[in-house]
């Protein structure tokens, strides 16, 4: 019998009371290496509850003490990531080099939040009328909900949980299931940090424990990261249910590529960014627009680079490791078909790749299609695999009017030495995040990060600016002290004197 990992709730591992389990995959050996539970809603209203318990102290907690936490955090992160990182390579497949470069991302926004004292600060302004000042406050929501994809089980929670905690809110966090183990690190890793018990609780499951979540009266708000249809559910659901809800979903990104562009750049670019983390990154490279005459020239350099990729178990040392399940190997590998029936040219054809690994792996090698038509589900889907699409446009209108055609709107990149053609692409592209010669334009902690249209559901984009407003409510007190100037009574509407 293998392990089966518990949940987190009030401080320590716990088994909840449903018997519901799933597998967890080592995906480079193609075995299961644990079980997670899935947990029922009476265990979701459990960690609810514990949360509730939590947000009374913590709400009312020093900014002090919860800054301190957060320092705690951060120097257990930097101390033991690659400990973190090997926990996420054995379940997810990406490498090693790519997990701790995922922590380092989460890392940051750690950071951001270690600055709130100055981040929630409110505003006075004195004497707004005669006598009487008005002042702001940021005050936290109460038990926040985070529910996050199998992508990145470190990163993404951390786009939200060192805000929300930072500014006095308690967490359930709901993990994907297919890699969960990093969630309960964190977790123990915050209680040594000295956060209380019950701030940060973890439940694990599938639809039962997000749904319960998504209902529950108790939960204030819902961070949710994941696919377009479940982030558009999710977002249904929750507001319906009187939340505030931020769901952030998927994505098909474009790199268009002008012909002064530096194409050895570009080709490093797209290999980059079409083929790291086998291309399970909502901010992947999935199509690139090349607007002609590069594209012979371009596929040639992508083709050559191609061929020099390690494809193998992500902990020795190789470039790319394996999907994340043998049924989402299958369906990326099906696409391959798909492009040769729809009239497409399967340049690289990553079935035939060698790798480095366990037979039983989810090996899907790098995968190159030119000549792929927009009326293709291989240019229409979120393939979210190591498949990298090739579709030649005669002008660069013709490459900003394809990018702003399709449904989702997360990040884009056009590559140029022209300044004037950047800057209008940055105006034209319809899509939350622009790369100008940079293919993969994730913002830093201090910006916020967040698409357009399909990509996101909801007003607030993740961490920064917009993660800090997320997470808190703002209270206005208009203020006077008793004065001998009192002026009696008067029904009229206030008005400043
Ligand atoms: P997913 O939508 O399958 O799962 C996301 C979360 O929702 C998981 O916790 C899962 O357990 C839960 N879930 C799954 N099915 C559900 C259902 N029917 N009802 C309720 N909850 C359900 O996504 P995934 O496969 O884990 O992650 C990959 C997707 O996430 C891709 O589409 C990718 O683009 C997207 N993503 C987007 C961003 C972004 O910032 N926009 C970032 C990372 C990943």
């Amino acid at each position: 019998m293998t392990e089966v990992l518990d949940h987190w709730i009030a401080g320590a591992t716990d088994a909840g009371e449903s018997d519901r389990t799933g597998p967890v995959y080592d995906p480079a050996l193609g075995v299961v290496s644990k079980h997670v539970r899935y947990g029922s809603a009476g265990d979701v209203d459990r960690a609810v509850a514990v949360a509730k318990a939590a947000f009374a102290e913590w709400g009312e907690a020093s900014i002090a003490k919860r800054q301190q936490v957060l320092f705690g955090f951060r120097e257990i992160l930097n101390q033991r990531k690659d400990e973190l990182a090997a926990i996420l390579t054995s379940e997810h497949g990406k490498v090693l080099s790519d997990a701790a470069g995922e922590v380092a991302r989460g890392l940051e926004v750690v950071e951001f939040a270690c600055g709130m004292p100055h981040l929630a600060k409110g505003a006075f302004s004195q004497n707004v009328s005669t006598d009487v000042d008005v002042y702001s406050v940021k005050e936290p929501l109460g038990v926040v909900g985070i529910i996050s994809p199998f992508n990145f089980p470190a990163m993404v929670p951390m786009w939200f949980f060192p805000i929300a905690i930072a500014t006095g809110n308690t967490v359930v966090l709901k993990p994907s299931e297919k890699d969960p183990s990093v969630a309960n690190w964190m977790a123990a890793a915050l209680k040594e940090a000295g956060l209380p018990d019950g701030v940060f609780n973890v439940v694990h499951g599938d639809k039962e424990a997000v749904d319960a979540l998504l209902v529950h009266p108790d939960v204030a708000s819902i961070s949710f990261v994941g696919s377009t249809p479940i982030a558009k559910y999710v977002y249904e659901t929750a507001t319906s249910h009187g939340k505030r809800v931020q769901a952030l979903g998927g994505a098909k990104n474009h790199m268009l590529v002008l012909p002064d562009a530096d194409l050895d750049l570009v080709a490093d670019s797209a290999v980059n960014a079409g083929f790291g983390s086998a291309g399970e990154r909502c901010m992947a490279i999935s199509v690139v627009v090349a607007v002609e005459p590069v594209a012979d020239e371009l596929i040639e350099k992508i083709r050559d680079r191609m061929g020099k990729l390690v494809i193998g178990d992500g902990r020795k040392g190789c470039d790319m490791g394996p999907l994340i399940t043998r049924e989402h190997r299958d369906k990326v590998a099906g696409y391959l078909d798909v492009a040769a029936t729809d009239g497409a040219t399967v340049v690289v054809d990553g079935r035939d790749t060698d790798y480095d690994g366990a037979a039983d792996g989810f090996w899907l090698g790098p995968t190159l299609i030119d000549q792929v038509p927009t009326s293709s589900s291989v240019y229409r889907d979120e393939i979210f695999g190591p498949v990298l699409s090739v579709v030649r446009v005669a002008s660069y209108a013709e490459g900003v009017d394809l990018i702003n055609a399709g449904p989702y709107g997360n990040g884009t990149a056009i590559f140029t030495n022209d300044g004037g053609a950047a800057r209008r692409f940055q105006r034209e592209a319809e899509v939350g995040m622009i790369g100008i010669n940079v293919p993969i334009p994730v913002p830093v902690a201090y910006h916020s990060f967040g698409g357009y249209k399909a990509s996101i559901f909801g007003d607030a984009k993740a961490y920064g600016p917009q993660g800090v407003e997320f997470f808190t409510r703002e209270k206005a007190i208009t203020s006077r002290w008793l004065d001998p100037s009192h002026g009696g009574i008067n029904l009229g509407f206030p008005q400043n004197s």
